[in-house]
């Protein structure tokens, strides 16, 4: 009997003989239809690039016209070739002719042939050109002989994605596999980067496309199965992933997967007509990513997500892949690509050599791009599509200003964005040279700038930027980034490090401040309509006095000897400053009883972001050590504008007559009491903003470490008590045709202050 995977393994044999020869380029692919013609009994086989355009183009034929090869064109979804292209499905047809799609190109002569089949040439999902064979007579393409096509395709696939079709290809043409796309995504993390694509769980390159012993294949396929199931039961099994619900269903669709029949008979049999184990995995993904993608429903897309993952990790199975490998090859600029990521995989990377994060997914607030952030890492996210379209070592460039991501750019537009990075380079080099440069007025008044922070890796910038200090540690980011809930210990040790690496610099740490955007994983609190206005902050910590006494405990004990600054966020009333407080008294009593040694002073402030606040002044500031104020919230809730959404955030202006009284009467209750005061917010940072503030009487500020240089270089040129003169009196004129903020331009303008 026939074996019928005897025939396409004759061919793929064949084929590894020519890819092997010293041939011309041209000579090779024309030597390539003919051997395919030959071997599926067609008198025609052809084979159709698809180019950057949108064009495919007829590369090489046996059987139709040969002046036809790289004149026959057909754009993407034009005749029957185009559809093939569009679809990135098959065709199989007994009458070519009377499909409604049939394009007559004259120039091929290809009316004579009746039957037709024709395979998208595929990889990772994406169309890189069609295969086609023909017959004169009518007949009907069995499913050995569509699959053998398939197989063949991808021999081609890898042909076209290692560069070997460049040499044929007409000058100023480019193929589609190479063209520059541009993606619009989210602005997660300011900055550019540019570099050098890592696909942060690369697709395993299969370049062993033919085996030589199929049972031998057969037994690896399973062995890695086997592999791969007891890794997926492996991760359902840890305790961190138990717990969760998302992540979980992740798990419980791959196990379901990794045992589905149907896909590992499609692998058995990929592997039966001549392909290795790894080609057999790409194969079959590639088919059903391009099946799949052109589906919009979005559980199904999701699902594929899943499947492309689950391929990719047999795949790491079967080819032994390690990560050390990857991290030996890896770029000196690097631009890590992935669909999403956990924060501590992104700290794994070679820091200095990373330039840039992309993501498909993620959310401002998302792990991973906290720490990127405060890595000081430039990130675009929601980028649909990126880890597909992305190669391994694709020069690529991340536009986190923007929210865009740049692949395979043309010259111009990169040359552009080079002379943009060593503009803002050379502007860096300017504000380290300050770093050592007191922050004094022109007219002689101090001024304390401070840094925000909220992990480790942010504290090396205390040193570089030349903060005096940190002004406000957030510190439930390392509770974000955590997998359970860190016990004292835990916490002890981490605050103990956060001051040892501030090397004596005075750090303001805030309690808790979990809740509303702010989400913890294994917290999960009652969804709440209005998360921002809900049980958050200092409410859930007084109501859940567990969490916030075991902080508490750890802070006391690391600072044991020393001083400790705390602060409470969203106070909105005094009582409740009175309540923290007291928890502080007595967890005081509690380690004393124990005999622990305690911090040598203890100053307990409030964060001002609550407006309720603003008539509690008097109050606030005579029970208060000190006071901060959050702008950022303060500010939604002044104007009642969300700051995560867009299409409110920017309504209002900081620098309005409005906000710029609130934060006026704050300074000033401040100082009638001798009460330390300092601002936290994102306004800090901006140097016009910051301007504004340290007119209004505000001495200290606190902002990310970039913006110490910048808001420094304003204040060097600053007469700060001739800005009063101006603007003070600015503030009380609501008549005035002028805004505060134009007012404060003119100033700098006038008076050479650069922003
Ligand atoms: C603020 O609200 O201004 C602030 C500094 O705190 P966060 O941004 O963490 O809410
Ligand atoms: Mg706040």
């Amino acid at each position: 009997m026939r074996d019928p995977s005897a025939g396409p393994r004759v061919l793929l044999r064949r084929l590894r003989e020519l890819m092997a020869e010293p041939l011309e380029p041209q000579d090779r692919l024309d030597r390539i239809v003919r051997q395919i013609a030959q071997n599926m009994v067609a008198e025609v086989c052809s084979f159709y690039v698809l180019r950057s355009d949108g064009v495919l183009e007829l590369y090489a034929t046996e059987g139709l016209n040969p002046g036809a090869v790289h004149l026959a064109q057909l754009k993407m979804g034009q005749g029957l070739v185009g559809t093939i292209a569009a679809g990135a499905r098959p065709l199989s047809l007994s009458d070519a002719q009377s499909h409604p799609a049939f394009t007559y190109l004259p120039e091929t002569g290809e009316e004579i042939y009746h039957s037709f089949l024709g395979v998208p040439i595929l990889r990772a999902g994406r169309t890189l050109g069609v295969l086609v064979v023909q017959n004169k007579a009518q007949r009907n393409y069995r499913d050995d002989e569509l699959e053998a096509l398939e197989t063949t395709a991808m021999v081609l696939a890898e042909m076209i994605a290692t560069g070997d079709l460049k040499k044929v290809t007409r000058p100023g043409l480019e193929l589609d596999l190479s063209r520059s796309i541009t993606v619009e995504g989210d602005a997660y993390s300011d900055g550019i980067g540019l570099g050098h694509a890592v696909l942060h769980e690369p697709r395993i390159v299969v370049t062993e496309l033919l085996n030589d012993d199929i049972d031998a294949e057969l037994a690896r396929l399973e062995e890695s199965l086997d592999s791969l199931r007891i890794s997926i039961d492996d991760m359902l099994s840890r305790r961190d992933v138990s717990m969760e619900g998302e992540h979980r269903a992740v798990l419980e669709a791959y196990r379901m997967f990794a045992h589905d029949r149907g896909w590992v008979r499609k692998l058995e049999e990929a592997i039966r007509n001549g392909l290795t184990a790894e080609a057999a995995v790409e194969k079959v993904q590639s088919d059903m990513r391009a099946r799949m993608m052109h589906m919009t429903d979005p559980y199904l897309r999701e699902r594929l997500h899943d499947f492309d993952d689950l391929a990719n990790r047999l795949l790491r199975q079967l080819t032994g892949f390690n990560a050390k490998m990857q991290q030996e090859n890896f770029p000196n600029s690097a631009i890590i690509v992935a669909r999403a990521m956990g924060a501590a995989e992104l700290l794994d990377y070679d820091r200095p050599k990373i330039r840039g994060l992309v993501l498909e997914e993620g959310s401002v607030t998302s792990h991973v791009v906290i720490v990127a952030r405060a890595m000081g890492i430039p990130v675009v996210g929601q980028a649909a599509g990126i880890v597909s379209m992305t190669e391994n070592g694709d020069s690529i460039i991340s536009d986190g200003d923007e929210g865009q991501i740049h692949l395979r750019p043309v010259a111009d537009l990169q040359d552009a964005y080079a002379e943009k990075v060593r503009f803002s380079a050379k502007r860096q080099e300017q504000f380290r040279a300050l770093r050592a440069v007191e922050p004094v007025t022109r007219d002689g008044t101090k001024i304390t700038l401070q840094m925000n922070a909220g992990l480790l890796v942010d504290l090396p910038q205390l040193e570089e930027s030349g903060a005096s200090g940190v002004g406000l540690f957030r510190t439930e980011l390392q509770f974000m980034i955590a997998s359970t809930m860190p016990k004292v210990e835990e916490q002890e040790r981490f605050y103990r490090n956060v001051l040892k690496q501030s090397g004596g610099k005075p750090v303001t740490f805030r309690a808790l401040d979990i809740g509303g955007d702010k989400v913890i994983p294994y917290f999960r609190a009652a969804n709440e309509e209005n998360p921002a206005l809900g049980w958050r902050a200092v409410r859930l910590a007084l109501d859940r006095p567990g969490i916030m006494r075991t902080q508490l405990r750890a802070l006391l004990r690391a600072t044991a000897g020393t001083e400790l600054k705390l602060m409470f966020p969203m106070v909105a009333e005094i009582a409740e400053f009175r309540a923290a407080r007291a928890l502080i008294s007595k967890e005081v009593s509690h380690l004393s009883r124990f005999g622990y040694d305690l911090p040598r002073k203890i100053q307990v402030g409030a964060m001002l972001e609550v407006p309720s606040l603003m008539w509690q002044l008097d109050e606030l500031m005579v029970e208060a050590d000190f006071v901060s104020v959050g702008s950022n919230d303060l500010f939604q809730f002044t104007l009642a504008a969300d700051r995560g959404n867009a299409r409110v955030s920017n309504r209002f202006d900081p620098l309005g007559r409005t906000f710029l009284r609130v934060l006026r009467q704050i300074v000033e209750a401040a100082d009638a009491r001798n009460t330390p005061v300092t601002l936290c917010g994102e306004m800090a940072g901006r140097p016009l903003p910051a301007m504004a503030l340290l007119g209004l009487g505000y001495r200290s500020i606190s902002m990310s470490p970039a913006a110490i240089g910048p808001v420094k270089s304003m204040l060097l040129a600053l007469d700060v008590g001739k800005l009063r003169d101006v603007m003070l009196p600015a503030l009380d004129d609501m008549e005035a045709t002028y805004t505060v903020r134009e007012l404060l331009s003119d100033f700098a303008d006038a008076n050479g202050i650069p922003l």
